[in-house]
């Protein structure tokens, strides 16, 4: 592990540190999702009549967010109450046990790193001490990041509740890190690169072909982009190196372990 770092200098700004969003930004998380949700209206479809879009599920698993948080634990759980609600308390309990071994299934699925990541994070890692910010389960999502292979080039995961300017905040303050020197890179506006400008912080968007519909924003395209979008995880290393040309080495020890 990386105990110090070199990496280039900007301007009267000086990036440090460099932090990324996990689910749908290093590996494809949202498909699991769709897949489940397209079992779950079949099984429906046993009970209800086909015109059973989807929605009281989305519907349910909003509502409990403030019980269960961000995951698949309580989108599990949110499928049986909807499940429940929808045939009146007839579903029977071999259906309810599918619903349960769905989830589980869901909580071991194989995590597929997305293309080039581990290429970047492997370059990024020698020159920046790398974040990984996500929110959801612990337990899963540390899984997740063990089952992806991509742990080694991590200094330090957080795994919080809800990612807000409150949350960013503390993390920045727990690191002893002044918002000009932080970078966040994710795939939702909401989540990884709103809050986090806020604070005054740098943040890049790397959009998902699918975004869950909680995470959708409406932003007004009338006024310029205070973040930048970028196509691919890909085009980072080179748009660092485009932003920051003139190298100066600087020493830190921050997160160093
Ligand atoms: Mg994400």
């Amino acid at each position: 592990m990386n105990s110090s770092y070199t990496h280039p200098k900007v301007g009267v700004d000086m990036l440090e540190f460099i932090a990324f969003d996990a689910d749908d930004t290093l590996w494809h998380n949202e498909p699991h999702f769709c897949e489940a949700q397209e079992q779950f209206k079949r099984l429906m479809h046993r009970y209800l009549d086909d015109s059973y879009d989807g929605n009281h599920l989305y519907e349910t698993e909003v509502r409990n967010l403030s019980h269960y948080g961000y995951g698949v634990k309580g989108f599990g759980l949110s499928m049986v109450e909807t499940a429940i609600e929808l045939t009146g308390g007839q579903i029977s309990a071999r259906d309810i046990r599918a619903l349960v071994e769905l989830t589980k299934e869901m909580l071991k699925a194989p995590v597929q790193p997305l293309p080039e990541v581990e290429a970047v994070l492997d370059e990024l890692s020698g020159d920046y001490p790398l974040l990984l910010i996500t929110k959801g389960d612990l337990l899963d999502q540390e899984s997740k990041l063990l089952r992806s292979g991509l742990g080694e080039y991590f200094h330090h995961l957080e795994v919080v509740s809800e990612k807000d300017t409150h949350t960013y905040s503390r993390i920045l303050r727990c690191h002893r890190i002044y918002p000009q020197e932080f970078l966040m890179v994710g795939n939702s506006l909401r989540s990884d690169i709103l809050p986090v400008l806020e604070l005054g912080a740098q943040a890049i968007h790397i959009p998902y072909p699918q975004t869950w519909a909680y995470e959708h924003i409406q932003l007004d395209d009338s006024k310029p982009k205070s973040y930048v979008q970028l196509e691919s995880i890909a085009e980072l290393p080179e748009w660092l190196e485009a932003q920051w040309s003139e190298s100066s080495p600087v020493q830190d020890d921050r997160l160093s372990a």
